[in-house]
C-alpha cells in the first residue's frame, strides 16, 4: 500500500503525480478485492479509464483502479442492434467494431478518448449526438454492500454533459462495469451541426461521416500523446432567451444552438475566443491556439493549480465581457478524491 508510483501516463492532461498503486482490473471479483483492501488500509480509490477527463491537483493519497473489464455481446431484433459491452472496452474502437459490423449509429462520436465505464458518466457528445440516445441501462456495482444493480436511461438522468454518476453518486462507493446500447436499423445521417454541414445528406454512408469526423478531429484538437489536456475544460453554456436576445444584439455574430425547451446553448469556446485569449500563457498551462475551449500543460511541465489559475482567469474574463460564467466539464482530483470544481475556480 505504500508504494509510490507515477500517474503521468494515466492521465491526458499528462499531470506529473503519483498514487500509491496503479492496478489494471479485469473483473467484478477484482474490483471488490482492491476496494476491501483500500478500505481495510484506510486508502481512498480512484477509478479510471483513460484519464482523459480529469484534472489532478496533487499526488493521489489511495489506489488506482484502472476497470478493464472486456466484452461486447450482441442482441438483435427486426429493429434495433443491442449491445451489452464491459465498461473496460475503448470507446473509440467500440464505434470501429459496430460500424464493421454494419451497426451505423455511433459514426458521430468516432474519436472520443477514454473507455465505455465512463462515457455515461457525461454523457459523451459530439457532433449533435451524444450517448443517451443510445443508452439503455448502466451496470453498476455497489461496493459497500457487494450488489451489482441496473439503471434504466431514465435513473441515469442524463442531462447536458451530466447523469447520476456526476456529483449525485460518491464515486469511491462505486463502479461502473458494463453499459447497454441500443442501436436502431433505421439508420439516417445525423449532420445538424455546423462542421458537418458541408457534407452531402443525399447517399452520404455512415463510413463517410465516420471518416469525415475522424479527420476534422484530428486537425482541430491537440493529441493528448504530445500535448496534455483533457479536450473540452468548460461545458457550453446554456442560456435562456431573454439574455440571449440581449446578447445576440450585441454580438450579432454570436454562433448558437436552440435548445428544445427555448433555451439556447453558446459556444464557450466563441466565447473565450471573443475576450482574445486563443494562445494566451499563464506559467506553463496555456489556451490551446487553434481551439479556445481547451487548455493544455505546456511541455509538460504545468501543475494542476496552474491549470487552475489559468481557468480562473478566462471565466473571469468571459463573465466580465458576457455575464457568463463557465462551468468546468473536467473533474479535478485532489489527494482524497473529486473535489468541487467549480468552487476552487471562484
Ligand atoms: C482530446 C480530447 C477530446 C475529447 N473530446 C470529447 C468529446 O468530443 N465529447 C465528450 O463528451 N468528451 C470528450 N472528451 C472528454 C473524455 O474523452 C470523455 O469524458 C471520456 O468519457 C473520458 O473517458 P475516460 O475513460 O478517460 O474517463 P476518466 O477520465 O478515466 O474518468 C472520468 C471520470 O469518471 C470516473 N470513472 C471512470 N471510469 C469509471 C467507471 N468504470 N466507474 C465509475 N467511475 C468511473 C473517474 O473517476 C472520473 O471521475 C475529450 C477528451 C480529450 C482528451
Amino acid at each position: 500500500m505504500s508504494n509510490i508510483v507515477t500517474l503521468k501516463y494515466f492521465n491526458s492532461f499528462a499531470m506529473n503525480v503519483c498514487a500509491h498503486s496503479i492496478n489494471k482490473v479485469y473483473s467484478e471479483h477484482e474490483l471488490l478485492m482492491y476496494w476491501k483492501k483500500a478500505t481495510e488500509h484506510d486508502k481512498s480509490v480512484l477509478l479510471l479509464g483513460g484519464g482523459c477527463n480529469v484534472l489532478f491537483l496533487e499526488n493521489f493519497n489511495g489506489i488506482v483502479l484502472l476497470n478493464r473489464i472486456k466484452g461486447v455481446l450482441v442482441n438483435e431484433d427486426d429493429s434495433a442492434w443491442y449491445l451489452h459491452v464491459g465498461a473496460g472496452e475503448i470507446w473509440h474502437r467500440l464505434v470501429v467494431y459496430s460500424l464493421s459490423k454494419n451497426m451505423p449509429g455511433l459514426e458521430n462520436l468516432a474519436l472520443i478518448p477514454g473507455y465505455v465505464g465512463a462515457a455515461p458518466i457525461q454523457n459523451i457528445g459530439a457532433f449533435g449526438v451524444e450517448l443517451q440516445q443510445f443508452c439503455e441501462y448502466v451496470d453498476v456495482l455497489q461496493f459497500y454492500n457487494e450488489n451489482r444493480i441496473r439503471l434504466n436511461a431514465t435513473e441515469c438522468q442524463f442531462g447536458y454533459r451530466d447523469s447520476i454518476f456526476k456529483n449525485k453518486l460518491d464515486n469511491q462507493q462505486y463502479a461502473i462495469v458494463a453499459v447497454g446500447l441500443k442501436i436502431n436499423k433505421n439508420w439516417y445521417p445525423i449532420l445538424r451541426y455546423k462542421s458537418l454541414r458541408s457534407l452531402n445528406v443525399s447517399g452520404i454512408t455512415p463510413y463517410q461521416i465516420f471518416n469525415f469526423i475522424c479527420k476534422l478531429r484530428q486537425k482541430i484538437l491537440p493529441d493528448p500523446a504530445i500535448i496534455g489536456n483533457a479536450g473540452s475544460f468548460f461545458k457550453n453554456p446554456i442560456i435562456d432567451e431573454n439574455m440571449f436576445n440581449t446578447l445576440l444584439r450585441y454580438n450579432p455574430d454570436m454562433p448558437y444552438y436552440l435548445q428544445r425547451n427555448g433555451s439556447v446553448k453558446l459556444f464557450a469556446g466563441w466565447l473565450i475566443d471573443r475576450c482574445h485569449l486563443k494562445g494566451y500563457r499563464l506559467g506553463n498551462a496555456a489556451v490551446y491556439n487553434k481551439q479556445a475551449l481547451i487548455l493544455i500543460n505546456c511541455n509538460q511541465r504545468a501543475t494542476g493549480m496552474e491549470i487552475i489559475k489559468l481557468a480562473s482567469y478566462v471565466r473571469n474574463k468571459v463573465a466580465d465581457r458576457f455575464s457568463i460564467w463557465l462551468e468546468p466539464e473536467v473533474r479535478f482530483i485532489a489527494a482524497q478524491g473529486e473535489v468541487d470544481a467549480l468552487q476552487l475556480l471562484q
